[in-house]
This record gives structure tokens, sequence and C-alpha cells, in this order.
């Protein structure tokens, strides 16, 4: 059983590489203090000053300063040697790591009664199944997590090392309803939570909202409790979303729009309280919640700077008011791409999940009034049979969905293709590839634009494709 921070064995979570082996380095700058101390890539750093290396964080946090002492490993050689790295202040060590988790990913011990990945068809990627919970990527790269296997030495590590903010899935506060919606170690997350409060760490918070097991009263429980704990500075409620493979939900709030509304009404007492004594908002509803009570998104300052703009809160919002800037701001360019279009006889299609097809056809309606002739440009959106159920939004859209409701016939027109549906490898949900879809919009006569959809990156690169 592999070590923990604490040097005893780490039992209580499941990780994807439980044997912890040190750090691989894959780059050594030349003349920089890691080179001078005889470090290579491919060679495997086991500890630094005496304390096992499992991530990036040890590293940071113990080779802070001017010295560091390492265990190392040399590929086809016994043992590992010793070697001090000494450099001056405000140098780099001039080393890469493999990875940023180097003992792999800590997995979830929970059983969540929405979790997506138990509403996923059958033959879903292995990689989309992973329910990754690890502390250590919250601070890292903002995932949620609910703290639910996190060690009382982990929680002096994450206090020591002073790791905030922390992004934090709550859920609900009563024992027995993060009990009947978490799962038995439900109540570990709350008091790690508490820890983190206790401490002063700035912590955001999250709550998915399932009608009828933490809406209602249980949502105001909970958000008395939050309201309390002014270091947790935000706090994202986000409706609960169902595929058509989900054995135990069938509706959610994107059927209903005055349990949206309620939700909504229910906010706003804390959101004014919290503007009244910290100055922001504080307490937030993702765009979904706005969109299916059929309710205006509110003004970009309730946003706070949008610090859960990734988990959905103020999408909309940023990209209402990004486009209206850009209709007043880049209006020759915007006429120049509609009567190139129009010119050459040519049109353009923006793919969108339907979630975003009101945001974009507002667009397109604004930039039509704008240069005062048709835009040339208009909304497709693609529902999603994939999954179905309530999903809709355009980061989900997967290949066979696209492909089967393009038209048959692209010519002439220019197919904007959101990147947000392809991973970092260019692979769509379903297994599709980025090149695949493209040589497809090409045989159908048309020509794919593969683009962040924010409405500037949209524009540039139209221009650049056009102009
Ligand atoms: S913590 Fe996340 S991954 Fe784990 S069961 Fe709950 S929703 Fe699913």
């Amino acid at each position: 059983m592999a070590k923990g921070y604490d040097g005893k064995t780490r039992s209580d979570y499941a990780s994807t590489r439980p044997q912890a082996d040190g750090a691989w380095l894959t780059k050594v700058e030349e003349g920089s203090p890691a080179w001078e101390a005889g470090l290579e890539p491919g060679m495997r750093i086991e500890s630094v000053n005496g304390r096992p290396l499992l991530d990036i964080i040890t590293w940071r946090w113990e080779a802070d300063g001017e010295l560091a002492e390492l265990d190392v490993e040399v590929p086809g050689e016994e043992g590992l040697f010793s070697c001090t790295l000494e450099r001056e202040q405000g140098q780099d060590w001039g080393v890469e790591f493999s990875d940023v988790l180097f003992d792999g990913i800590r997995t979830c011990v929970n059983a969540c009664q929405f979790c997506f990945m138990r509403m996923l068809p059958e033959d879903a990627r292995a990689s989309l199944m992973l329910r990754d919970d690890d502390y250590r990527l919250s601070f890292l790269q903002g995932n949620f997590v609910t703290l639910t296997n996190v060690s009382d030495a982990d929680l002096d590590r994450i206090i020591e090392c002073r790791m905030e903010p922390m992004n934090v899935s709550i859920h609900a506060i009563s024992p027995e309803v993060r009990r009947s919606l978490i799962g038995a170690r439900a109540q570990r997350g709350i008091d790690v939570l508490q820890g983190l409060c206790d401490a002063g760490l700035e912590v955001h918070g999250q709550i998915v909202v399932c009608a009828g097991i933490n809406d209602g009263e249980e949502l105001r429980r909970t958000l008395d409790w939050v309201e309390e704990r002014p270091n947790i500075t935000s706090l994202a409620l986000v409706p609960m979303g169902y595929t058509k493979y989900s054995k135990q939900f069938s509706e959610s709030f994107s059927e209903d729009v005055e349990a949206s509304r309620a939700v909504i009404r229910l906010i706003e007492p804390y959101q004014r309280r919290a503007r009244e004594s910290m100055g922001i908002t504080r307490f937030q509803l993702s765009d979904e919640f706005y969109i299916d009570a059929r309710e205006e998104v509110p003004p970009a300052e309730n946003y706070d700077g949008y610090p859960q703009f990734y988990d959905g809160i103020g999408m909309l919002r940023s990209f209402l008011d990004e486009a209206n800037l850009l209709c007043s701001s880049r209006l020759a360019e915007l006429q120049l791409i509609s009567q190139t279009l129009s010119d050459s006889s040519r049109s353009c299609l923006l793919v969108c999940g339907e979630a975003a097809l009101g945001v974009t056809q507002s667009f397109l309606g604004g930039w039509s009034d704008a240069i005062g002739m048709p835009s040339g440009l208009a909304a497709q959106a693609i529902r999603n049979d994939y999954y179905g159920g309530d999903v809709n939004v355009t980061g989900l859209i997967v290949s066979c969905d696209l492909l089967s409701q393009l038209p048959d016939d692209l010519r002439g027109r220019i197919v904007v293709i959101p990147e947000i549906m392809f991973n970092f490898d260019h692979v769509t949900l379903d297994g599709d590839t980025q090149d695949h879809i493209v040589e497809e919009v090409a045989r159908r006569g048309g020509e794919a634009l593969v683009v962040n959809t924010t409405p500037t990156a949209m524009v540039d690169s139209l221009v650049e494709r056009l102009l």
C-alpha cells in the first residue's frame, strides 16, 4: 500500500495509480540548476527534502527555497542517488514533469443519485467514466470535489499549503438528505468543509439542485448554512440534468417553468443580503435556471467577475454583452463579412446546442440590425439524441447528432463548428474525430470552421477566412 503525506498508508480513497512512484522528468533546461546537478529527462525524483513526491504541489511547496535535497532514480541503475539543487533567488529550477499528480487521480467514493456517469450510454469512452474526486485537482484546475475522501492529514496539508480557493460540491446540509443524495460518506465532506472554513480558506461552492430532493426547505437550510460562512465567496446552483439512460430521473427543471422560478425567487434575499454586507452577489444561479424560467439573465455586475463561469454561471450574460459590444465596436468588419458572403453567394451556419440557440439568434439579429442588411449567417441548434433526456448544451454535442442533422447539401455554406465539442485529442464524446467531421462537411460541399464559439472568436475566424 502506498504512503500518504503523513507517512501512513492510504486506504480511505481509491486512486487511478495506487502505487506512488515519484515524478518522471520530461524536460531539463540546459544550464538550469537541475541541469547543473546532473538531472536529465527520464530520471525519476522519488522525494524532495525527505518527503515523497506525490504531486506538483509537494514540489512547489518543498522546492520553494534556494536549496532542494532530492532522491533520484536513474534508468538502468540500481538504488537511488541523492543530489542537492541550488539556485539563486527567483531562478527557475529548469524542470518539467510528466504530470501534475504523480500518484494518480483520487477517484470518488460516493454514489450520488444524480451522477452523470451513471447515465452514460454503455459504449461511452472509458475516459468519460473516470469519476475523479481529488482535492488537488480542485486547487490546481478548479474541479469540484466532495471532500468525502479527504483524510485528516490531507486536511492539515490543504490548510498548511493554503490551497485556495477550493471548489466544493455541497449539495445539501441535512445529514439524512446528504446521505440519501451522496452516499454513506456524505458527512465527512461537511466535516472537512467546516475545517476549511475554520481555517479561513476561500471556497467556491456548488449545489446540484434535484427537484423534490434538495430543493425547497432543504435548499433554504443549505443556503442559510453557507450564508453564515463568508469564506464561501461564491455558491453556484445548477439544475440536475438527466439523459435517456437514467433509470431514476425522467424530468427536471427544464420542463417546469414554475419550479425554476421558485428557485430564482428563493435565492434573491440571499443575493440582496450578500450585496449589502459583502458587496458581492455571492449566490449565483446557472444560466439554465433563467432559460427554464423564461426569464432574462441578470446584468454582468451581478456575476462578481464570473468566478464560476465554467460551471455555466454567467456564460449567457457574457455572450450577450460581448455580442452587443461587437455590433458597435467592429461594425466595419461585420459589414465586410456579410457583404463578402453575399457577393460570393455563400452563407454561414453557426452550430450550437439547443440551450444556446436563443442567444446565438439574438447575436445574429443584432448583427443584421447594426449593418442594416441580412448578416448572411444563421444558427442551427443540434438536438442531443445521443444522450437524450434534457441534455442541450453545446459542449455535449456529438458527431452522430451533428452529421445527421446538418443538411445533406452544404454547397456554399461555411459551417462554424464549436471546438468545445472536441477533447484535447480532437475527438468527440461519441468517439469521432474532428478531421472526419471536417471531411464530411467538405464531402457535402461545405467548408468547416472549428472555432471557440464566443462572438469575438467567431468574428475573428470569419475575418481570417473571408477577408
Ligand atoms: S462525486 Fe461526482 S463522480 Fe462521484 S458519484 Fe458524485 S457526481 Fe458522480
